[in-house]
């Protein structure tokens, strides 16, 4: 499962690929692509906290 990070509101989606709309403010906004992948942040299990605070960057 990867974690996606709406650019607008910060909704957190899981999934494969994210959704072409947004499923909490409704807006067609882009996902970032959040998944922590590497190991001394859960290995894909967990939110990448640099991008989620930063998600427009
Ligand atoms: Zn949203």
């Amino acid at each position: 499962m990867n974690k996606f990070i709406c650019n607008v509101c910060q909704y957190t989606f899981e999934g494969e690929t994210p959704p072409e709309k947004c499923p909490s403010c409704g807006n067609s906004c882009s996902f970032v692509d959040a998944t922590c992948y590497t190991p001394d942040c859960g290995n894909g299990k967990n939110i990448n906290t640099v991008i989620y605070k930063n998600p427009k960057q």
